[in-house]
């Protein structure tokens, strides 16, 4: 068995998946699959999919074309869906 990593998260009292997350933030890693992260807590991959999750979720229209996700995804314009 691998030792336990032990650093400013071992103590807390919440679950692995949240200190995972968490360790990733920390060593600016995406928070899902560890690749490191473009900007934030995400790599491109999981930057969009988290988007398109959200715009289902909440049914949104409108697509915001300045944002982080779509200008690494170099859509920035021709977005027809
Ligand atoms: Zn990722």
């Amino acid at each position: 068995m691998r030792p336990a990593i032990i650093d400013e998260f071992t103590k807390l009292k919440v679950s692995r998946q949240r200190k995972y997350q968490l360790r990733m933030q920390r060593d600016k890693r995406c928070t899902e699959c560890g690749q490191p992260a473009v900007r934030g807590a995400r790599c491109l991959k999981h930057l969009v999919q988290s988007r398109e999750r959200q715009r289902k979720k909440f049914g949104l229209k409108r697509r915001y074309l300045a944002t982080l996700s779509y200008v690494l995804e170099g859509k920035t314009s021709n977005v027809n869906q």
